[in-house]
């Protein structure tokens, strides 16, 4: 979608951290972090929220990428927290699929 800034992203049209691609996805650092570790997944195709995503298997994909970008950044053995923020209740703010993977620090429960 030419307006989404994820789809921009995707495409190496505005420049963002990239920790991980292939397979349809990227991993990259959120501009604003809420953690040591704060990484964004998403699919290079545009959904616009979990709502969107009727394919079990790209969900199922998004969320193994999600596990490995964890392992990869070294938070998986202590722990990490992945989000999906799902429309203005959910706290969504970009309307293109992501998933949060959150570490480096102990997360709190209940969430806001
Ligand atoms: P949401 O609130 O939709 O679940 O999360 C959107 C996230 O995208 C926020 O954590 C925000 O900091 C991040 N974000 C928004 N715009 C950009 C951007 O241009 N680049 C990067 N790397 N992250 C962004
Ligand atoms: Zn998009």
């Amino acid at each position: 979608m030419s307006s989404c800034i994820f789809c921009k992203i995707a495409a190496g049209e505005i420049p963002a951290q990239v920790v991980k691609k292939g397979d349809g996805m990227v991993a990259f650092r959120d501009l604003n972090p809420q953690a040591p570790t704060h990484v964004l997944v998403i699919p290079t195709t545009h959904l616009g929220s979990l709502n969107d995503a009727k394919d079990a298997a790209v969900l199922g994909k998004l969320m193994a990428f999600a596990r490995d970008v964890a392992l990869e950044t070294g938070v998986a053995s202590k722990g990490y927290r992945v989000v999906v923020n799902t429309n203005p209740d959910g706290g969504q703010t970009v309307f293109h699929l992501h998933l949060h993977v959150l570490g480096g620090r102990a997360m709190k429960w209940p969430p806001g």
